[in-house]
């Protein structure tokens, strides 16, 4: 049963977002100089990312993780409630950051308490940690959305992209959990939950891609997403690959649109911040709602409109060498409305719908690949 309410109370949510971020885009467009009250947001950003831990148990070649500086934390339920409590409904909420959230066992029940507030609930996920059991307790808490990172198809391409993980990490043993995880979902629990797998397009993941494409396609998963290599502030392992800043200047559409709430409570403005350089506030001493509006917060809106490098260089940001605003991935403030938001919402409206089918083939394609993929299981 589709929930009406739901989906329009969202879309007048994300329309009011719209609408705010196109203003930005054509005050910019036209070199307006606004007064300081412009660069602070009516409401919170559209996409609040809270990070369950920082720890990770995996070493991808393009993360920015070896460079990060900041201490290893995990963020207590009461830091996660203290978060999001001050959130509207309908807003949505990624819990992922620069670690990988299921490592924190409380992930599940900030998802269930999330989701109870009437959030949109979606989790970033390499998928190791799906044991049965997690597996269970994670579909239970009711994400709308759970988006897992597979690059590739393909054992020597996932080992190269993945540093040749081992053990629960190894290419067997995590795509033998997401088809577990799957399989659960689709046969057993049927919450509709929108699964997503992703990938990021090294030069080897490109090399098989239609390859991982028809394995999935085949499979009742609803999106198979590829995504640039990122710069990520250029501390990325591949940043020298990613493709950054040669053309005209361009406003990142980032700190408009979300926040990142880190697990010590730090919040940073960018969301590709591994190391937190540039804090703007803390959720435990002050609310979400108040910090993403806090002198910080404005002053980088601001030198990113009048593209102040000196400002950026002082928090180490190297925004003018990100390739996020770019035509790599489009995520301007102009590029985004364009571009992402259409198709993110478009997902948001299938996500909340909830009533996905899916082709009896695909259901009996996943049934056979779980059985045989569940020998490399034993005690996982
Ligand atoms: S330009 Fe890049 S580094 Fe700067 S705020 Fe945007 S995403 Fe972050």
């Amino acid at each position: 049963m589709i929930d009406k309410a739901k989906i329009q109370a969202a879309m007048q949510y994300y329309g009011k977002a719209y609408v705010a971020l196109a203003d930005v885009a054509s005050a910019w467009e036209r070199g307006e100089k606004p007064a300081d009250a412009f660069f602070t947001l009516k409401n919170l950003p559209v996409r609040v990312f809270v990070e369950p831990t920082n720890r990770c148990n995996k070493r991808c070649v393009y993360c920015a993780r070896p460079n990060m500086t900041r201490q290893s934390a995990s963020l207590t339920l009461d830091d996660f409630k203290r978060a999001v409590d001050d959130i509207a409904a309908g807003a949505f909420l990624q819990c992922t950051g620069n670690g990988e959230p299921l490592l924190n066992p409380d992930t599940p029940a900030m998802i269930a308490h999330a989701r109870q507030k009437g959030l949109l609930v979606g989790i970033i996920t390499n998928g190791t940690r799906l044991t049965a059991k997690l597996s269970r307790a994670l579909i239970e808490a009711g994400p709308h959305q759970v988006q897992i990172s597979f690059d590739a198809v393909d054992r020597d391409v996932f080992n190269a992209s993945y540093n040749s993980p081992r053990g629960g990490c190894s290419y067997e043993a995590t795509l033998s959990k997401i088809l577990r995880f799957l399989d659960m979902e689709r046969r057993e629990f049927r919450k509709g939950i929108f699964v997503s797998i992703a990938s990021v397009l090294t030069d080897a993941v490109r090399s098989v891609r239609e390859t991982s494409r028809a394995y999935w396609e085949r499979l009742p998963v609803d999106n198979y997403f590829e995504a640039p290599l990122l710069s990520l502030q250029t501390d990325s392992g591949t940043a020298h690959l990613a493709r950054t800043g040669e053309e005209p200047w361009k406003l990142c559409s980032n700190p408009w649109k979300a926040v990142k709430v880190n697990a010590d409570g730090t919040v940073n403005p960018c969301v590709h911040d591994f190391s937190s350089k540039y804090v703007i506030g803390d959720i435990k001493q002050q609310p979400l709602r108040e910090i993403v509006n806090s002198p910080a917060a404005v002053a980088l809106r601001k030198a990113l409109y009048y593209q102040d490098i000196d400002f950026f260089k002082a928090i180490g940001y190297n925004c003018q060498d990100c390739n996020v605003w770019s035509q790599a991935t489009g995520h301007d403030v102009r590029g985004y409305l364009d571009g992402s938001f259409p198709v993110t919402y478009g997902l948001i409206v299938s996500q909340l719908a909830g009533c996905a089918s899916y082709a009896p083939e695909k259901m009996e394609n996943l049934r056979r690949a779980a059985s045989e993929a569940s020998g490399a299981l034993s005690g996982m």
